[in-house]
């Protein structure tokens, strides 16, 4: 049996070869008959892979009924991460590759691995071929991903020489975060920026700019957005960013190139936020679909490419303790990202034991002396766990036991389908216990750890919460999973397949050379 199955399986490998084509060869056929297209956008989820997009997929399903813009898109691709020095890479060197069409080293920006010759980017190829150019992204506008379009530097964290070069690029729109590393007067690089003939413009002058102007960078932060969970409901976000650089663009009458980073979904995978992460998603899918209903107007004048830089956490769907059910859909239960459940349990501790005192120890201790004996001033356990019953919806049951057996789970298991979905928030005794441990970490004998007790409770909570909601991860770093590259419109089959995350710029760079009327 085997030997007839190996046989024939030889058979058909043989019979395959005459048609067989090497990855180079396709690709050099598909990238010969190309359209031309007026309007190309590329979206980049930083730290976005397929469990990233997943997990968001199933929470948006499972809350909405609806799945991803970026799931049902018609071309699917995947992209290969790895870096000319690390199978696992930086943001930098992907954003590089996807910007440049090489691969470098980990912490370069626009530059080959050796650090010593410039790299043309798609926007830069673009600008020069007479299209306009907007880079958008929730995080700051000089960090790695953006950074890549316009900036040549050994290294990533020269923040204040990369603000130079964006202002040096030329680029037509620059919005969503400002930037991280300015300087002070003359050189302060907005006001350079207006020098250069960049309109600039800041959180509420933003919805009211002048689209006519000749330039645009605008901001609605010093530094970055708000997480996507943090955002207040009125404020601009990722969406409207988009729409403001489409309809400034528009007034142009040119065809462009836009590239807009969903930025903070690497962030809440380093710090294995899984309800942060999946809104961020969510976020850049809006702003995904804000191209979604333009193209529907350009039909044949619009690509849209969607990928990610890296996955971010070795996040899994799927943990242990919850076998085959999913309980993704727990994740609505988080109010706030972790970040922010950090300075809630701290605003909390500073309204129980007074703010901290700050200054040199010698001088605190001076001060306490002239002061009248005050009561000692404590926090308990029982203090914090309503802050994290409303922020994670997670129960806790007095009569918890490993076997889960409390009151508060047998009232929850008689009541309705509803109410029995809450059952998978009651925390378990050992649950309960670990929660404790971390929070006599930070706050040894009712009081504050100082640096030794970091933020062990908010890193606890949404551990546990995270596994409750089937999730796991496995790093707090990059891993080297491929990530998806999905693509709409005008030459989107050639973002089928298997690639190199060096070929997106490849491609798009050969796509944008080709004359539009
Ligand atoms: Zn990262």
């Amino acid at each position: 049996m085997k030997r007839s199955l190996f046989a024939a399986l030889a058979a058909s490998a043989f019979l395959a070869l005459p048609t067989f084509q090497t990855a180079a060869q396709t690709e050099a056929d598909q990238l010969k008959d190309l359209k031309p297209v007026k309007y190309v956008f590329l979206f980049i989820g930083d730290g976005m892979s397929l469990p990233q997009r997943m997990m968001a997929e199933e929470f948006s399903r499972s809350t909405t009924g609806k799945g991803l813009t970026i799931n049902a898109m018609p071309v699917q691709g995947y992209s290969k991460t790895s870096s000319a020095s690390n199978f696992i890479t930086d943001s930098a060197a992907s954003g590089t590759a996807i910007a440049c069409g090489e691969k470098t080293n980990n912490g370069r920006i626009g530059m080959d691995a050796e650090g010593k010759k410039d790299l043309e980017s798609v926007a830069e190829l673009a600008k020069k071929n007479g299209r306009s150019v907007g880079i958008l992204t929730s995080i700051t506008i000089n960090h790695a991903t953006p950074a890549s379009f316009y900036a040549h530097n050994v290294s990533r964290d020269n923040y204040y020489d990369i603000g130079l070069d964006l202002i040096k690029s030329g680029f037509d729109y620059f919005g969503g975060g400002g930037l991280q590393g300015n300087r002070n007067g003359d050189n302060d690089i907005y006001k350079l920026a207006e020098k250069e003939g960049y309109t600039v413009a800041y959180k509420d002058e933003v919805p009211k700019v002048d689209l006519k102007a000749d330039k645009l960078f605008v901001r609605g932060h010093n530094g970055q957005l708000p997480y996507a969970i943090d955002k207040p409901a009125d404020e601009w976000g990722l969406a409207e960013y988009t729409q403001q650089c489409i309809d400034f663009l528009m007034l142009k009458e040119k065809p462009f190139f836009v590239m807009v980073e969903g930025g903070n979904i690497d962030h809440h995978g380093h710090s294995n936020d899984a309800g942060a992460s999946l809104r961020e998603t969510m976020e850049m899918d809006r702003a995904v679909s804000v191209i979604m209903d333009f193209a529907k107007k350009h039909p044949n004048d619009t690509l849209l490419v969607v990928t990610g830089d890296h996955e971010t956490g070795g996040l899994t769907l799927g943990f242990a303790n919850t076998q085959y059910e999913s309980s993704i859909y727990l994740l609505g239960n988080q109010k706030c990202s972790s970040d922010e459940f950090k300075n809630k349990v701290n605003q909390l501790a500073d309204k129980i034991l007074g703010p901290r005192r700050m200054g040199p120890p010698g001088r605190r201790q001076e001060n306490q002396e002239n002061q009248a004996p005050q009561e000692e001033k404590t926090i308990k356990f029982d203090d914090i766990k309503p802050l994290i019953t409303e922020n994670f919806g997670l129960i806790f049951d007095n009569q918890s036991s490993n076997g889960n057996n409390g009151a508060v789970q047998a009232n929850l298991r008689s009541a309705d389908r509803n109410a029995r979905r809450k059952l998978n928030l009651v925390l378990s005794k050992s649950e309960q216990d670990r929660i404790e441990e971390a929070f006599n970490r930070q706050f040894p004998n009712g009081k504050r750890a100082g640096f030794g007790g970091g933020d062990a409770v908010a890193n606890t909570v949404v551990a546990i919460f995270d596994n409750k909601s089937s999730v796991g991860w496995t790093s707090g770093a990059h891993t080297a999973l491929p990530v998806d590259t999905s693509s709409y419109g005008v030459n989107a089959s050639v973002f089928g397949g298997m690639y190199e995350n060096s070929d997106i710029a490849k491609k798009l760079k050969a796509i944008i050379s080709v004359p539009v009327k």
